[in-house]
């Protein structure tokens, strides 16, 4: 069998038409097939590659922490040296009351113990979420996701959860001195980069402080850089009570974290004790890349020049067709008038050898998420084969 067929045959398949690019290594911001075809991935394996793709210091990272020890106890027994100095890190790049992190596998686990958290906190089951938002694809995570057709064949999902709209202050007063939650994403993902109107976080903040909800931000897709902060939510200087992150947070490898005050998460210790278990959680590999990450980030300042580059690709790209460009630093959606046209856009552009994609909530839109150390050269060379994917799909 060829590779093309064990992959349809054997592995469980997320769609009925994958692309099936068949990747023979991946460097910086370039995926290279078995063809030896390269690909300028304008979307880092969907919010994950931030600093390209198998950085050095990501590798020497893994090789090096595989040497010494790789999985020893489930998550939360033994002193392990990589899980210790990224909590530390963590809590210096933080604000108060985000102080202690759990560390999990995957975007959609640390929202489930966000989640959980909240209720153990409050005391309470109710659950404010977002129209349109994305938060996972487990039952919890998917529960509190915004996506109806998305939603229908798995119910009876969670109760007790109300849905109000992002940006509609209105809707605010829907929370209550009853709601254990409300989760957002301070820049939301899927539905296609929805930016926060200048007052919006500050005044859901605020409502929450009034009724005594949690606030949970998902910055599980804007972390690590990509809005031109390190986190999203400093854009508004707003500090959310309990923070979820994964994606780019392992510069490739995975891991996430739920992260909260440290006496809000002493709470998961008793009553039950093992209130949230994991067994790969913070696995030492994992962390130690996830440190490496930071490092990276820091030492080669690539936060500072992630709004420029974004402003460089939103002018490279724009064109009179294009209705729409919504962007924060170097997350991008390019809406244009047909879900037709992007499917053309995306399709074409992947010919030219440059990776795009769709969003799971707007068909009308694709993203453009690249490393945030894409060079100015990347930049250009992505702008031009977009540029000519829009004519020819004209
Ligand atoms: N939250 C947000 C905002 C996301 O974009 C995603 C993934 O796309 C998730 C949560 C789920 O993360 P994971 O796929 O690691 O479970």
């Amino acid at each position: 069998m060829d590779a093309k067929s064990i992959f349809l045959n054997h592995l469980a398949q997320t769609s009925p038409h994958p692309l099936a690019l068949e990747i023979e290594h991946a460097k910086g911001s370039y995926l290279f097939d078995t063809a030896g075809k390269a690909y300028l991935d304008l979307i880092s394996g969907i919010a994950v590659s931030n600093i390209g793709h198998s950085h050095p210091e990501i590798v020497k990272a893994v090789k090096d922490q595989a040497e010494k020890y790789m999985h020893v106890m489930a998550y939360g027994e033994f002193i392990q040296g990589p899980q210790n100095q990224l909590a530390q890190r963590l809590n210096d790049l933080l604000p108060d009351g985000l102080d202690s992190s759990y560390f999990v596998n995957s975007g959609a686990e640390a929202n489930e113990g966000a989640l959980k958290l909240a209720k153990r906190i409050t005391g309470r089951t109710e659950i404010i979420a977002f129209n349109k938002s994305y938060h996972g694809s487990t039952h919890g995570a998917l529960s509190v996701s915004g996506n109806e057709v998305k939603k229908n064949a798995f119910r009876p999902l969670l109760p007790g959860i109300k849905f109000i709209n992002f940006n509609n202050v209105e809707d605010l007063s829907l929370i209550s001195s009853n709601t254990a939650a409300v989760i957002i994403e301070p820049i939301q993902g899927d539905a296609g980069v929805r930016i926060p109107d200048e007052n919006y976080l500050k005044a859901l903040r605020d409502r929450c402080n009034e009724t005594g909800t949690q606030l949970i931000f998902d910055e599980i897709q804007t972390g690590f850089g990509r809005t031109g902060k390190l986190f999203a939510f400093e854009h508004y200087k707003v500090v959310p009570d309990i923070l979820t992150i994964a994606k780019a947070f392992g510069g490739g490898m995975p891991i996430g974290a739920f992260i909260s005050s440290k006496a809000s998460m002493d709470l998961l210790t008793y009553d039950p004790m093992l209130g949230h278990i994991t067994t790969f959680g913070g696995h030492p590999v994992n962390c130690a890349a996830a440190l490496a990450n930071i490092y990276v980030i820091e030492s080669e300042g690539l936060v500072e020049h992630v709004e420029s580059k974004g402003a460089l690709l939103e002018s490279l790209i724009a064109n009179p067709i294009i209705k729409e460009i919504r962007r924060k630093g170097l997350m991008f959606a390019i809406e244009f008038e047909s879900a037709d046209m992007v499917q053309k856009i995306v399709m074409k552009c992947i010919e030219k050898g440059v990776i795009t994609f769709w969003f799971l909530s707007c068909p009308e839109s694709f993203r453009i998420a690249p490393p945030i150390n894409i060079s100015d050269e990347e930049i250009r060379i992505g702008a031009k084969a977009i540029q000519e994917a829009i004519a020819e799909s004209h």
